[in-house]
């Protein structure tokens, strides 16, 4: 019970003002750490909170993740309906679809972070890194250059990672939220079994 009063200031505030690129990523931790904990409080998916939703969404974060059924974002990170906007596809590759779809929410609903969520035991990776992916042969293109280099498949999953993290930093249709500090991008490598998420520098 303790969490539900800051967060409900939290929540008002970031309402009516927006969180920075700071805070929302210190939200993401914080959910974060309540998950693994078993202590998921937070999240709102009722009939209230979508009855409320109908007049609008303010996602504070976009997540750019896997489509893997074990990476749940908003589980995760334990946030509510409408907190997040999220992108998903197969190895979290960025290509034109991707990207467009991030800049469309950062442009239209203001969210404040944009965070490339890598995992675990990811399997369009490891297809990649085995020559072994004819049926994502899109997605392999895209992340080719991105894991080349890596000598193990965590390896490749946090290349892959940084990678994506960079190309969205230098997309110049981004950069005036960039320069206004109301946007920021980073990432992270999420443990299956442990439920953490390692922040990526
Ligand atoms: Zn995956």
């Amino acid at each position: 019970m303790r969490y539900l009063l800051p967060l409900f200031l939290l929540g008002f505030f970031s309402a009516l003002f927006g969180l920075t690129p700071k805070d929302a990523l210190k939200e993401l931790v914080d959910g974060n750490n309540r998950y693994i904990l078993d202590k998921t409080l937070y999240a709102d998916h009722s009939t209230s909170r979508r009855s409320q939703l109908l007049l609008g969404q303010k996602p504070f974060a976009i997540v750019l993740c896997c489509s893997d059924s074990r990476v749940i974002p908003e589980v995760i990170f334990d946030q509510s309906t409408g907190d997040l906007y999220v992108v998903r596809i197969a190895g979290n590759v960025l290509g034109a679809v991707e990207l467009e779809s991030i800049e469309f929410c950062a442009k239209t609903f203001g969210a404040n972070l944009i965070f490339v969520l890598g995992h675990e035991s990811c399997g369009a990776i490891r297809a990649v890194m085995n020559d072994d992916a004819k049926e994502i042969e899109h997605i392999a293109t895209l992340m080719d250059p991105a894991i080349k280099e890596a000598k193990s498949w965590e390896a490749a999953v946090k290349d892959n990672v940084y990678f994506v993290v960079n190309q969205i930093k230098n997309d110049p249709r981004l950069k005036k939220f960039y320069d206004q500090k109301k946007l920021a991008c980073s990432g992270g490598f999420y443990k299956i079994g442990t439920g953490k998420v390692e922040l990526l520098k």
